[in-house]
């Protein structure tokens, strides 16, 4: 189903009002996690001012250590839904556990899978029985071939509403946290109907690197990026490493608009 044998045409995803995929840029921002209601209210005003068209926040978080912050569950889940609607913003939240689907859809309006997750296939099947549309991330171990098959899950429990997301991979290299495949924006282009984005913030895990590798997904033809933005990066309560203030989000949306132009 996810083949563009199937369908030769861009498959476009609609998040509340904003168009993904068919030549419009989803800019998808906000801070990796929702840590109160006046922070996220902030930073939705700063990347909204600077033309995001997403907001997006975790209330839900897969950490690696079980000690490190979890999320604030769905008190996070209400504090998006408000801000998004203050600020005219869909909102995008992940999802990690099958049993926790209809509780996320009744606030957000698009389901994050994240890496960690792109094969959970009971959580892609839950996901599938719903029309929400799924933001689904590669998996740092997984090819383009097992993210287009992860997306089929979706595809094939009934929701066409799939947009892919290449977040980097595990390489040798250690100065990134992951390495990001670019190839595969034009790879999964070919073989696929569906619209992916990238997400440099994941990839990268560096602020210093974002701006190039976002300039560079809009270049090879992706249909928008997703990058974590904090106004006070030190006290984050997760990713604060890696996000981008807002001031070099503002100037790196102005270079992308004027980029998008030109495609
Ligand atoms: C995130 O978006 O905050 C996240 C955890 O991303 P990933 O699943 O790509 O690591
Ligand atoms: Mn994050």
């Amino acid at each position: 189903l996810a083949s563009r044998e199937l369908q030769k045409n861009d498959t476009i995803v609609m998040v509340g009002k904003i168009p993904i995929g068919g030549g419009s840029l989803a800019m998808i921002a906000g801070p990796c996690a929702v840590e109160s209601f006046e922070g996220l209210d902030r930073i939705a005003q700063l990347v909204k001012d600077a033309g995001a068209n997403i907001l997006r926040g975790g209330a839900f978080k897969p950490r690696t250590s079980p000690y490190s912050f979890q999320g604030m569950g769905e008190s996070g889940l209400k504090i998006l839904k408000e801000v998004g609607q203050k600020h005219h913003m869909p909102v995008v939240t992940e999802v990690m556990d099958p049993r926790q689907v209809a509780l996320v859809a009744e606030y957000a309006d698009m389901f994050q899978i994240g890496a960690r997750n792109m094969q959970n296939f009971d959580l892609l099947k839950e996901v599938g029985s719903t029309k929400l549309p799924v933001l689904l991330k590669r998996g740092m171990a997984a090819t383009v071939k097992d993210l287009l098959m992860s997306a089929e899950y979706i595809l094939a429990a009934g929701n066409p509403n799939v947009v892919l997301c290449e977040r980097g991979v595990r390489s040798f290299e250690d100065s990134t946290r992951n390495m990001l495949d670019m190839s595969a924006v034009p790879n999964v282009k070919g073989q696929s109907h569906l619209p992916i984005i990238v997400d440099p913030s994941h990839a990268c895990g560096r602020p210093d690197l974002i701006p190039a590798m976002a300039r560079a997904a809009v270049a090879a033809d992706a249909d928008g990026v997703h990058i974590e933005v904090h106004d006070c990066p030190e006290k984050a309560f997760s990713d604060g490493p890696q996000a981008l203030i807002p001031p070099k989000y503002t100037s790196l949306m102005v270079q992308l608009r004027k980029l998008a132009e030109v495609m």
